[in-house]
């Protein structure tokens, strides 16, 4: 006889949780199971070793419009409240305060930081602000150090510095979850959906061959969700670059974050230098990017499932070809990407072109390739808009089945995505949302 819930969650990364801590605290469903293919919550890209740890605010990501910035500051500050109610001792094991920036080096990225630092930026960041050679030698020396006086140099000072162990942090959602006393939740380690089957009044999900039904399906499994939506027939206008970013670390030389100039329309940051909230001795580099033709960084078993989300026909084709060669930014950034991937030459290039940009000083000696670091961002290409698609995407499926891809931001992101999933499951499945304690507890819920 199969198990059955109200809503079953694919996936026990930082969204996974999200959604289980959302669902189970602000609707009246009475049931939901999480299951999670390994051992523990967020292993995979979740796990602090794969990403940047940066709770994004959207102040120094110079790539995104002022309206995802808009988006990205309101899903920070819902992860900000959900961690000002924990015990201080889990709280600083989620997240710390820290110093962020954003750096423009010579005249076109200086230019670039001056044409976003607008009125309407102001008006959203009213903490952020500009600084010159001066400040950044008082608070960031080593920028500094070591770099020739006649470099243009400005930042954007952010005063909303946040980094994230989004690992910690899906414990928290998952432990919070479980309070709900009124609410049955099984989370069930150890269990890899190999089947989902959708139909009008419910769904089934199989797990070694065990069934488990709901009245709604999440798919919040990370590069694995757009595999789900492929294999049951969605989603065919869709593909994914699973692209991979490696990490080198040095001693520790920054007091905080510090992000390169992104281009607009690139849909991941440059590379930047952060603290580890793990380790306060080091400070990180990166993330490159490469094409890691998989879906699990570190499981080459994972190459057959990475050629479903890619289906490779004429249409990706043409889509790669336009996204590759038809813009010199994305072209150059690939470019400078295989030479880093280089052995011995790969090193000394991203030290010269990408470090020495942040820490002049920096020596070759000092940086050191991060090993099993660095996790994969499913990146999402329209095909038929022969275009990438920025930040993250949800997939409905016909009868109550959601599928979350969530490259980067999507960590940041994940209260936000669990909010747009948690009011779905509540109207479909006809139950209350309770619309007054979220927005007490975690914010306003803005109509877009
Ligand atoms: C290099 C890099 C830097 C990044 N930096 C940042 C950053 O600074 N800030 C930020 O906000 N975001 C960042 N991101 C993005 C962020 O890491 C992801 O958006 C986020 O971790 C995605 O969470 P998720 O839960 O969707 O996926 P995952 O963490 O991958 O979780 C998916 C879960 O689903 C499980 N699963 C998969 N298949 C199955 C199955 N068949 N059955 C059961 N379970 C299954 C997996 O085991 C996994 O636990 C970065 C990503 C990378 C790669």
């Amino acid at each position: 006889m199969a198990k059955e819930y109200d809503v079953i969650i694919v996936g026990g990364g930082i969204i996974g949780s999200a959604l289980l801590y959302t669902i189970s605290t602000y609707t009246d469903v009475k049931s939901v199971l999480l299951l999670e293919k390994y051992k523990d919550v967020a292993l995979l890209n979740s796990n602090s070793a794969s990403n940047s740890q940066t709770l994004h605010w959207g102040d120094v990501e110079t790539n995104y419009s002022i309206e995802k910035a808009r988006d990205t500051k309101e899903a920070s500050e819902r992860v900000l409240k959900f961690t000002s109610k924990l015990p201080k001792s889990e709280r600083d094991l989620d997240i710390q305060a820290c110093q962020k920036m954003v750096l423009g080096v010579g005249d076109f990225e200086v230019g670039r930081v001056e044409s976003i630092f607008t009125d309407k930026f102001r008006e959203l960041f009213p903490g952020a602000k500009k600084i010159g050679k001066d400040e950044l030698e008082r608070i960031e020396p080593n920028v500094m150090k070591g770099r020739d006086p006649k470099e243009k140099v400005q930042a954007i000072l952010s005063d909303a510095g946040y980094m994230v162990n989004f690992n910690a942090l899906a414990h928290s959602l998952v432990k919070r979850a479980a309070e709900n006393k009124d609410v049955k939740i099984d989370v069930m380690f150890n269990s890899n959906v190999t089947k989902i089957v959708e139909r009008e009044s419910d769904n089934s999900v199989f797990v070694n061959g065990d069934e488990y039904k709901a009245r709604f399906v999440d798919v919040a499994a990370g590069t694995y969700s757009l595999f789900f939506a492929r294999e049951m027939g969605y989603a065919s206008n869709l593909s994914a670059l699973e692209v991979g970013g490696n990490f080198y670390w040095s001693p520790k030389v920054l007091n905080g974050k510090v992000y390169r100039v992104q281009i607009g329309g690139i849909p991941f940051a440059a590379v930047h230098g952060d603290p580890d909230i793990t380790n306060p001795n080091i400070t990180r580099f990166g993330p490159t990017v490469s094409m890691a033709m998989r879906l699990e960084r570190y499981n080459p078993g994972t190459r057959m499932a990475f050629m479903k989300t890619i289906e490779f026909d004429s249409a990706t084709l043409a889509s790669f070809k336009k996204i590759f060669l038809g813009d010199s930014d994305v072209r150059r950034i690939l470019k400078n990407n295989l030479v880093y991937m280089m052995p011995v030459v790969g090193k000394e290039q991203f030290l010269k072109n990408e470090v020495q940009s942040i820490v002049p000083s920096l020596k070759g000696s000092e940086l050191h390739f991060a090993k099993g670091v660095g996790g994969i961002r499913p990146q999402v290409v329209d095909e038929k808009k022969m275009s990438l698609v920025l930040g993250e995407s949800k997939i409905p499926g016909r009868h109550n089945l959601i599928f979350n891809v969530t490259p980067s931001p999507g960590a940041t992101s994940c209260l936000s995505i669990a909010l747009e999933d948690a009011i779905k499951v509540a109207k479909l499945l006809d139950v209350e949302f309770k619309k007054d304690k979220y927005e007490k507890e975690l914010g306003p819920i803005r109509s877009k």
